[in-house]
């Protein structure tokens, strides 16, 4: 017997059918003898019709900016998941499984106040745990947590995965799946790759980098938190049929496991390319080339809570003037633009100039920490497909390179390709 936490993208519970093929998973693994615990995700599209709702909603029009207030954006945006975590729970009962839904606050999971975004603080599993001992399954409403005023916070776009793996932390669960309408986690997204291969394993870092650098299968902070809490997370597909041989191998589900990097034999030096699209460019020209101009640059940035990601600033000619290059969110453009007005006087610039419509596309893989010459290959491989670069950026295990975002799925494919990723 074991204790897991079994998670279900939009996709995978996008209607009635797909909510009863769910509840198929479910039952297997109960009947196999296992304590279970089922989060699940809004009906797919239902988050992005909520937010936009919202969207439409007159603003309230303050001193600096309008606004609308975040914890009744969170207030209605939870609401997607409540819906299908009842609809499974009368499902499941109806197939004799014993099941009953849980909102976030009623665990609880405990959040910050950061409303729309908020981080779990702290999860209370006694109540889920003294259940699963009487054999009932828990179906928990993803996405959604408590804050400290008492009223409910979400967790950030694609955050069910982030619920799925805190919970199985807090409950000690043996394993973690993350049901979705892949069958794992591929060298690169397979929509646009459909050469790309499913990878058996994956160590957190690389899938770290891949779900930061683009890869929206797993939610960046689910990734880190089962590296903490070293939850065995395992990413499958809901499509299978539920039934099928060998579904509920205990050790072994089919799918991808994400963990240590020791547990994989046969490291290869790129491991996988991510792309992330509406990036955006801002040059500052002739900018005071003196001790605090970056600090002036960036702290209005950080106050607006926008996130500043590539930094370029050349070495200045004549030691008084530079130019300084970064990229935002297409969508906080307009926002860094203002912030650098106000800052002018401090800042100190000619001009400032941005563009729309970039991508970063990304090579990731622990191996290169100990390969000289993976960018080159990269750089090369663009050049030769007449792909200009506009910036890179560097770790020890990754490369981003900033390009026209008309380019974006050349550059995947044919960086995919040079490293040898394709499906032979
Ligand atoms: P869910 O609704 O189940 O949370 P998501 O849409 O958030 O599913 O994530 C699954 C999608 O992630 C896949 O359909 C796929 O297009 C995309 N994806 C991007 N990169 C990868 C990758 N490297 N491996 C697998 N899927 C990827
Ligand atoms: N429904 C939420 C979203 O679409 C959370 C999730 O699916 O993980 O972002
Ligand atoms: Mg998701």
């Amino acid at each position: 017997m074991a204790r897991i936490v079994m998670k279900f993208g939009g996709t995978s519970v996008a209607d009635l059918d797909r909510i009863h093929n769910v509840a198929r998973h479910v039952k297997r693994e109960v009947e196999a003898g296992n304590q279970v615990a089922v989060v699940v995700s809004a009906m797919a599209g239902k988050t992005n019709e909520l937010v936009n709702w919202v969207q439409s909603m007159p603003k309230v029009t303050g001193a600096k900016a309008s606004f609308y207030d975040a914890r009744e954006y969170d207030a209605v945006v939870a609401s997607g998941e409540q819906v299908t975590s009842g609809l499974l729970a009368i499902a499941l009962q109806a197939m004799g499984v014993d099941a009953r839904s849980w909102h976030g606050w009623q665990i609880p999971i405990k959040t910050d106040n950061v409303h729309g975004a908020a981080r779990i603080l702290d999860i209370d599993g006694t109540e889920l745990i003294r259940r699963f001992e009487t054999g009932q399954v828990a179906v928990i409403a993803g996405f959604q947590g408590v804050g400290p005023d008492n009223r409910i916070a979400t967790l950030g776009r694609g955050g069910s995965d982030t619920s799925a793996v805190a919970i199985a932390a807090a409950v000690k669960a043996d394993r973690c799946d993350i049901y979705t309408d892949v069958d794992g986690v591929y060298t690169t997204d397979p929509r646009i790759v459909p050469n790309a291969r499913r990878m058996k394993k994956i160590a957190f870092e690389e899938m770290l980098e891949m779900a930061s650098l683009g890869a929206k299968v797993l939610q960046v902070r689910s990734v880190e938190l089962a590296m903490v809490h070293k939850v065995r997370t395992f990413v499958r597909s809901s499509f299978d049929d539920p039934d099928a041989p060998g579904m509920s191998d205990p050790l072994n589900p089919p799918g991808t496991l994400i963990c240590d990097e020791e547990e994989i034999v046969e490291q290869e030096v790129v491991t996988g390319i991510a792309y992330a699209k509406d990036e955006a460019q801002i040059s500052l020209r002739r900018v005071a080339d003196r001790p605090g101009v970056s600090a002036a640059v960036f702290g209005p940035m950080a106050e607006a809570h926008i996130n500043v990601d590539m930094i370029v600033q050349n070495i200045s000619e004549d030691g008084s003037r530079t130019d300084m290059t970064f990229t935002v969110p297409s969508a906080d453009v307009d926002k860094a633009l203002q912030q650098l007005e106000k800052s002018r006087e401090r800042i100190g610039f000619d001009v400032v100039q941005s563009e729309t419509g970039l991508a970063k596309v990304s090579v990731i893989g622990i191996g290169m920490r100990s390969h000289a010459g993976v960018a080159a290959t990269a750089f090369k491989a663009l050049a030769e497909k007449s792909i200009n670069i506009k910036a890179i950026t560097t770790s020890e295990i990754k490369i981003s390179i900033l390009i026209d975002g008309a380019y974006a799925e050349l550059a995947v494919r044919t960086l995919h390709s040079v490293y040898g990723l394709d499906k032979s």
